[in-house]
């Protein structure tokens, strides 16, 4: 049997397995990392304990460097969560539950950035104060903790007792059981078994750049008065598709909604550059609608995100922590344009209305409308949400219990019914999304679908539309 087995996954990304102690390390992991594991093959399907389960990562060394030629080298959010849910790490009544915790191997400076920006991007705010913060009364701070507490199984846990922290310097360090690791120079690693050892590089040949897993056609945007592009209608796993997006036209101007990996490319892809954007609407900062936010950050010509206040403070808190820098910092990278959630806000003649929705972090979903010639049309962007049958769950009637009241599970409830032209939804499924059966008896125009890593089935393709990348609805053609 090989002591170590090492394959490449993509440039300046590295796979190091050692069968003998069950140790797998990704080394490197830029956004879609995941994704690039799943199409070589390296998240084999396992049975433990009469459970079969997709595994994957234990480990995963940073890159020395934060940003490579442009791009972040360090954005370790869906290794973690592929660690956490879907190799069953922190479910109790997983086989995976009972093993070592996942190693973060790297630069103090860089594992301890990393170990804030996933518990920012795991729960957003989690204290009251930081909602008064931001304008939102008592009772509102108090119902979103309780309903996010309620996805994190009551416990907001930090990412340090999920994830042990293994610090690099000069010397040699011991993994586990014998395995060792070495920085012989600037992003060049040595790990050893036995007598033998093996060399990763991390470092990006010039003119190189992480690649996405998925393949976009060209497709251009008509130029009608108001339509949705949709951009993507993947979710962070799916190597096929981006992830869940949707491009805005207005009356010339073009808005962005939520900025996944490889957001560059994708408005290359429809014929825009980010110039071109009148601003970025964000729902929440999951890597999948956040992680490329940062290839739009311009020194000159800033973009505008349009999102409520507590949207923006998730935003401020994650960015500060993946880069080190100051919220404040941080407040100049973007011009921040505040909603006010739950009324129509107006912005350059189109009215947007933020939902606050239920979510394991703040999220909101959004509903454009624009004036017609004789009624307003309407577009519903329902990312992310959770099932309706999941928040059932989570109803307590008691004071004292965690969880959600019946009234705060009847407003998204409310929410999710509301009559549109078109609508795009989540459907990746509870346990944390949402479910195409909720949307079954809805009398919205077109129903997109949304937000999945698997093929969409039957019965969901009996309720909504599945679109191609590119794909344009017109709303309205002609400037009334
Ligand atoms: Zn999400
Ligand atoms: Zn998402």
């Amino acid at each position: 049997m090989v002591s170590i087995i090492k394959r490449k996954v993509l440039d300046g990304v590295y796979w190091i397995e050692i069968p003998e102690v069950d140790l797998r390390i990704l080394c490197g992991c830029p956004a879609d990392s995941i994704k690039h594991c799943a199409t070589k093959g390296l998240l084999k399907i396992v049975k433990e304990d009469g459970i079969e389960y997709e595994s994957g990562p234990n480990a995963m060394l940073l890159s020395d460097d934060l940003i490579q030629n442009g791009s972040l080298s360090n954005v370790s959010e869906f290794v973690a969560y592929h660690m956490f849910y879907t190799q069953g790490m922190i479910i109790p009544t997983h086989p995976s539950f009972k093993k070592p915790n996942p190693l973060m191997i790297g630069k103090k400076d860089q594992v301890d950035a990393q170990m804030e920006y996933i518990f920012y991007g795991n729960y957003g705010l989690t204290r009251e104060k930081e909602f008064l913060d931001c304008g939102e009364s008592v009772s509102f701070a108090k119902e979103n903790i309780a309903m996010k507490l309620r996805f994190a199984q009551n416990n907001f846990t930090h990412t340090r007792d999920l994830i042990d922290p293994v610090y690099l310097n000069r010397k040699k360090v011991e993994l586990r059981n014998g395995v060792f690791v070495r920085r012989i120079k600037h992003n060049v690693f040595d790990f050893t078994y036995k007598n033998k050892s093996v060399q990763v590089n991390l470092n990006l040949r010039k003119y190189r750049h992480y690649q996405p897993t998925f393949v976009l056609p060209q497709r251009t945007i008509p130029d009608d008065y108001f339509s949705v592009t949709h951009t993507g209608e993947g979710d962070g796993w799916n190597p096929h598709k981006p992830s869940l997006s949707s491009i805005i036209r207005f009356d010339g101007r073009f808005f962005l909604i939520d900025a996944g990996p490889y957001i560059k490319k994708i408005l290359k892809a429809v014929g825009l550059t980010p110039d071109q954007l009148s601003g970025i609407f964000i729902t929440h900062v999951h890597d999948d609608h956040f992680a490329g936010l940062f290839n739009l950050i311009r020194e000159n010509n800033r973009l505008t995100i349009h999102a409520t206040p507590v949207i923006r403070a998730t935003l401020q808190k994650k960015f500060s922590s993946l880069l080190s820098v100051s919220e404040e910092e941080v407040g100049r990278y973007f011009n921040f344009s505040d909603l006010k959630r739950d009324v129509w806000n107006q912005r350059y003649g189109m009215e947007v209305k933020p939902l606050p929705t239920a979510h394991p972090v703040d999220t909101t979903i959004f509903i454009f409308r624009v004036k017609g010639k004789e009624r307003y049309y309407s577009y519903g962007h329902y990312s992310d949400i959770a099932a309706l049958s999941w928040l059932k769950t989570m109803i307590v009637d008691k004071k004292g219990e965690i969880g959600i009241s019946r009234k705060y599970y009847e407003t998204i409830k409310s929410d999710f019914e509301i009559v549109l032209d078109l609508k795009k939804i989540d459907v990746g499924g509870p346990a944390i999304h949402g479910d195409a059966e909720d949307f079954a008896a809805d009398r919205t125009g077109k129903l997109v679908l949304g937000h999945s890593h698997l093929p969409f089935t039957e019965r969901q393709l009996a309720i909504g539309d599945e679109v191609n990348f590119g794909h344009v609805d017109t709303l309205i053609k002609k400037k009334p």
